[in-house]
């Protein structure tokens, strides 16, 4: 097994009496605290700690509506109606470690499999058939089974398959905690946003959920956004499984973790994950008590959508169509869709109803045409946009763009213009005929007269065949 060197100084930067004593002081919070803070929000000022865990703990539901309105408002101001839609691909579920709630854990006794570069060429060709523009790369940690060197052939497998007018533009990778080294291969392999959940920021539970294994070493994981920062990826994508420990917990400390991401690195989170525990094999969910409610989870988006404005929120499809229709409103920004979570299930899935051994199970299993019909019924505008990465906006500049408000003047363009290629790809007449209708207004959004029209031109080529278009 590969010996893990830990090259930075491996810090806990979390702290945790801290959290503990300003959830308790938060306990006792006034109505009129609580307006306070939602005075400074729709001021839209930057809250701290101490103001998110004010709004954390209000309870009324007045208060509630109001969190939900200022968390509407502000990701409409930042994100106008664009929802960035991706997909997961796994590509090995071998896995020494033994995480509690994982149905890829060692004790689980099933065929692991890895694909070959064929294989996982197939996977892709599949997903471009979607009309799939960015991935997720998603593994099980083993050096042995699953190294480094595995994955960079892996990524360059991904960005070298073509098919037809399908590409995949933009690869962020889920994997292990990892070194510096390992980190600038990745690098250099010209990966998107590097992800990493920390599973749960509190470290007792931390130890209890990840026993005996590479993972168990909470620091190092911790510390893993600083050694890929060193290692110069800039683009960093936290995330927290909801219902190991205390959601109110999480949420400061994952603030805690942004805040000194901020402070030594100069740029924080680009996007933070939610996702929240599911059925698994090898695990009973009422072994978990703190896991949350639907109404807690809308309210934890929101929460987070106020306390970290610029940062982008990812859900998956382990939550529902329902649920997912509720959360993009207060302050959802990137839905996965059409996912699978099994090593080869987008091939399996064709003929079969499900993967084998799933890493858990999805609740939203709708295909990606579905699930853009939807959004755009609800007035959203899907965009496969990949632009900021590959122009090299990345880190602090992708951060001074959104700060600024210039952001509306390219993502939007930038939306429009893979929403297009999408409808004339894979679209059905109804997603054309949808497409069509929402262009004129989506159009207007765009405040810049010359990029106005620089937008209307290239839809018309799109739609005359030539693709790849950006800003
Ligand atoms: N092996 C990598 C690691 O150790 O970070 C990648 C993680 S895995 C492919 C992606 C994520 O799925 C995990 O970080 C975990 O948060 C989540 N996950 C695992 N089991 C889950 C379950 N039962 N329900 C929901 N999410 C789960």
């Amino acid at each position: 097994m590969e010996k893990k060197i830990i090259e930075t100084k491996e810090l806990n930067f979390i702290n945790e009496k801290l959290i503990d004593e300003l959830l308790n002081q938060g306990k006792n919070i006034s109505d009129s605290q609580v307006e306070e803070v939602l005075k400074k929000a729709r001021l839209r000022k930057t809250l701290d700690v101490k103001d998110v865990v004010t709004l954390l703990n209000s309870n009324t539901d007045k208060q509630l509506k109001e969190i939900y309105k200022i968390a509407g408002e502000m990701k409409k101001e930042i994100y106008g109606d664009r929802i960035v839609v991706f997909a997961p691909l796994y590509i090995s579920n071998y896995c020494v470690n033994n995480c509690v709630y994982c149905g890829y854990k060692r004790d689980n006794k099933f065929d692991r499999r890895k694909l070959n570069r064929v294989e996982i060429q197939e996977e892709v060709k599949l997903l471009e058939k979607m009309g799939h523009k960015r991935l997720a790369l998603e593994v099980g940690e083993d050096p042995n089974n699953c190294d480094i060197d595995y994955i960079i052939d892996s990524i360059d497998a991904i960005y070298s398959t073509k098919s037809d007018n399908g590409a995949i533009r933009r690869v962020n990778i889920n994997i292990a905690a990892t070194t510096v080294e390992n980190y600038k291969k990745l690098k250099d392999a010209n990966i998107g946003t590097y992800i990493l959940f920390q599973e749960t920021y509190h470290k007792p539970t931390y130890e209890l959920m990840h026993p005996n294994s590479i993972k168990s070493n909470y620091e190092y994981h911790l510390n893993s956004f600083t050694r890929a920062m060193e290692a110069g990826i800039d683009d960093v994508g936290a995330g927290v499984l909801f219902g190991l420990a205390d959601w109110k917990f999480e949420v400061i400390a994952l603030m805690q973790h942004n805040e000194y991401l901020e402070k030594t690195k100069g740029v924080g989170f680009h996007t933070i994950s939610v996702p929240r525990l599911k059925k698994a094999d090898g695990m009973d969910l009422n072994e978990f008590p703190n896991m949350i409610d639907d109404e807690t989870f809308k309210k934890l988006v929101a929460i987070l959508r106020i306390a970290v404005p610029f940062t982008g929120i990812i859900l998956s499809t382990r939550e529902s169509s329902e649920l997912r229709k509720e959360v993009v409103k207060y302050g959802v920004s990137q839905v996965s869709a059409g996912s699978c979570t099994g090593v080869g299930g987008y091939k399996e899935g064709e003929t079969k109803e499900k993967a084998e051994s799933q890493q858990f199970s999805v609740a939203d299993e709708r295909t990606p045409l579905e699930v853009l019909k939807e959004l755009i019924d609800e007035g959203y505008l899907p965009s496969y946009c990949t632009a900021c990465y590959r122009s090299g906006r990345t880190g602090d500049r992708f951060m001074q763009l959104a700060k600024s408000g210039d952001i509306q003047n390219v993502c939007q363009p930038n939306a429009l213009m893979t929403l297009m290629e999408y409808a004339m790809d894979y679209g059905d007449d109804e997603l054309q005929k949808k497409v069509f209708g929402i262009l004129e207004r989506e159009l207007e959004k765009i405040k810049n007269i010359k990029m106005k029209e620089i937008t209307r031109k290239n839809l018309e080529l799109i739609k005359l065949g030539q693709r790849d278009f950006f800003v």
